[in-house]
C-alpha cells in the first residue's frame, strides 16, 4: 500500500478529513490529490483592467486548488442544520452541530480568532420578518471574510504539509476497488490505499457521477436552485447585516406557492463570476478588512427546482439556463430592477447613470429573456416583499446579475458513516450531494476521519 488513506480533493471536506486523521493518528500515511494549484498559485486572471471577464482557464482558480471552492469565498461558516446541507439526516442533528462547532474552534486556532460570531437567536428581525410573511432561518454565522479565510487555509496547510503528502495539479482519473482497498490513477501513476475519501465538490460533480456509474454506486437526482444576485447600496440592508451579518430569509410566493430564499449575503462585498465546467455564473464575497470593502451589499435570490419522472437532469436544466445567459451576454448579464419591471433591457448608459456602481463588470441586458417566467415572477415578488423589511430593495437602481445557479451534486448513497456500499470508500462534502456549505463539508471531513480511526482501532 502507498497510503493508509487517500483523499481526493483538497477543499474544506478533504482538508478537515486530513487534519482530523493527523490529530487522532499521526502515524497514518495520508495522500491528498488535488486537480487545482497550491494555495499561493491560485489566481483568477480577472483584474478588472486587462482581463475583465472569465477567460475559461483550464483549471478555475476560484473553484479548484488547496481550499477548494471555499478559498476565496466569504468564509461564512453557518453553524446550523436549517440550511447548508442535509448532513444531519445521516449523522444526527446533535453530532452535526457538534462537528460544526469543532470546525469553528479549529478555524479560530489557525487564524480566525477575533472574527465575529453572529446569531439570529433573540433577534427582533424574526418578528419583523414574520409580520411581513418572510421567514428568517435560525443560525449562528462565523464570518471569517475572504482575507482571514485565506490566512486560516495558509496556516492549516503549514500545519499539514509535513504530515501528509499533497499532490497538486494532479487530477485523479480513476478510482478502482482492489481486494484489500482501493487504487487510484492520476497522471498515469497508480497509488494504492486501504481507505479512500472522495471530496471533489461541485466542480467534481461530473467526475463523481462517472465514478458512481463505474462502481455501480446508487445515486439520486437532486435539485437545482436558479435565480439572480442582487446588489444594492449597503445602507439598504445595514440594519440586518450589522446585527446578523447574513440573514437567510424564505418567502412563499402568492402566485405559485414557490419558495424563494436569500442566499450568501455579502455586506459591503463584491459580485464575482464563477466558472463551473465552462459555464459562467455569478456569485459574491466580501472582505473582513474595511479597506477592501465596497459601498454595496449583495445576496442571491434563488428558487429551488426539483424535477420528477421522466426528467431527472436538474443540473442539466440549470446549465441550459446559464448557457442561454452566456450566449446572450457572453458571460454574466446585469439589469437594473427598474428596467426589468418596465420590460426593457439595461444598456451601458442606463447602468452608468444609476446611483450605484456595479462591482462586477457584466454585460447590461435583459434577464427576462433568460429566466423562465415562473422563476422571474417569484424573484420580483420576493424583491417587493423584502422591500417591506429593507426599504430600498425594490428601487429602480437595484442591480440584478444573472444567472446565479446553485448546482447540487446528485446525492450519492452512503450510510451514517458517509461510507458507500464499498467498505472504506467514503464520499463526503458537496461532491456527495449531502453538503452545500463550508461548515457542513468540513464537518463531514471530520466525521469520516473519526470513523476511519475508530474502525482501524477496532480491527
Ligand atoms: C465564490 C464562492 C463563495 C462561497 N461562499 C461560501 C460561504 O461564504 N459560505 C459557505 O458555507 N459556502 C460558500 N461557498 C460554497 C463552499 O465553498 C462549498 O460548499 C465548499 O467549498 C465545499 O467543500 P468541499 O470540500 O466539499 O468541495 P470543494 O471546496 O469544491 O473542493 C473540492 C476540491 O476537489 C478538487 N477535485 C475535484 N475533482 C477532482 C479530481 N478528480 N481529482 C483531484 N481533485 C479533484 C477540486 O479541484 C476542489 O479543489 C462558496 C462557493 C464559491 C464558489
Amino acid at each position: 500500500m502507498n497510503y493508509d488513506v487517500i483523499i481526493v480533493g483538497a477543499g474544506p471536506g478533504g482538508i478537515f478529513a486530513a487534519y482530523e486523521l493527523m490529530q487522532l493518528k499521526p502515524e497514518l500515511k495520508v495522500g491528498v490529490f488535488e486537480s487545482g494549484h497550491r494555495l499561493e498559485q491560485r489566481r483568477c486572471p480577472i483584474d478588472g483592467k486587462k482581463i475583465k471577464s472569465c477567460i475559461k482557464c483550464p483549471t478555475c482558480s476560484i473553484m479548484s486548488g488547496f481550499g477548494g471552492a471555499g478559498a476565496f469565498s466569504d468564509g461564512k461558516y453557518n453553524i446550523t442544520n436549517d440550511f447548508g446541507g442535509s448532513l444531519y439526516e445521516y449523522i444526527g442533528k446533535k453530532t452535526a452541530l457538534d462537528l460544526m462547532n469543532y470546525v469553528d474552534t479549529i478555524n479560530m486556532k489557525y487564524g480566525g480568532e477575533g472574527t465575529k460570531l453572529y446569531s439570529t437567536a433573540g433577534s427582533k428581525f424574526k418578528t419583523i420578518c414574520i409580520q411581513n410573511d418572510l421567514h428568517l432561518l435560525d443560525a449562528s454565522v462565523r464570518h471569517l471574510g475572504t482575507d482571514i479565510n485565506y490566512v486560516v487555509l495558509e496556516n492549516l496547510y503549514h500545519h499539514l504539509k509535513d504530515k501528509v503528502d499533497f499532490y497538486f495539479d494532479t487530477h485523479v482519473d480513476t478510482v478502482r476497488k482492489t481486494d484489500d482497498g482501493y487504487e487510484i490513477i492520476a497522471k498515469d501513476q497508480t497509488y494504492t490505499c486501504k481507505d479512500c475519501i472522495i471530496s471533489v465538490g461541485r466542480i467534481g460533480s461530473k467526475w463523481m457521477e462517472s465514478v458512481c456509474k463505474q462502481l455501480d454506486i446508487p445515486t439520486k437526482s437532486s435539485r437545482v436552485d436558479i435565480g439572480v444576485r442582487v446588489e444594492l447600496p449597503a445602507e439598504v440592508f445595514a440594519h440586518l447585516t450589522d446585527e446578523l451579518y447574513e440573514s437567510k430569509i424564505v418567502y412563499r410566493t402568492e402566485t405559485y406557492g414557490d419558495k424563494v430564499r436569500t442566499f450568501c449575503m455579502n455586506p459591503k462585498g463584491a459580485v464575482v463570476s464563477e466558472n463551473t465546467n465552462g459555464i459562467i455564473t455569478v456569485n459574491g464575497h466580501s472582505y473582513e478588512d474595511p479597506s477592501r470593502q465596497t459601498a454595496n451589499t449583495n445576496f442571491a435570490l434563488l428558487v429551488a427546482k426539483n424535477f420528477s419522472e421522466p426528467f431527472k437532469d436538474s443540473n442539466g436544466y440549470g446549465e441550459s439556463i446559464a448557457r442561454l445567459s452566456n450566449m446572450l451576454g457572453g458571460g454574466v448579464i446585469v439589469q437594473r430592477f427598474g428596467d426589468l419591471i418596465r420590460g426593457r433591457r439595461s444598456t451601458p448608459s442606463r447602468i452608468e447613470e444609476a446611483f450605484i456602481t456595479p462591482t462586477l463588470n457584466a454585460t447590461p441586458g435583459d434577464l427576462s429573456l433568460v429566466l423562465p417566467k415562473r422563476i422571474l415572477d417569484g424573484i420580483i415578488e420576493m424583491i417587493y416583499a423584502l422591500d417591506k423589511v429593507a426599504p430600498g430593495t425594490a428601487n429602480d437602481d437595484t442591480l440584478l446579475y444573472g444567472v446565479e445557479v446553485k448546482f447540487y451534486n446528485m446525492e450519492v448513497e452512503v450510510n451514517e458513516k458517509l461510507e458507500s456500499r464499498y467498505k472504506g470508500l467514503y464520499i463526503i462534502g458537496d461532491g456527495s450531494g449531502i453538503t452545500h456549505s463550508l461548515s457542513h463539508a468540513s464537518a463531514s471531513g471530520v466525521h469520516v476521519a473519526r470513523n476511519i480511526v475508530q474502525t482501524d482501532t477496532l480491527e
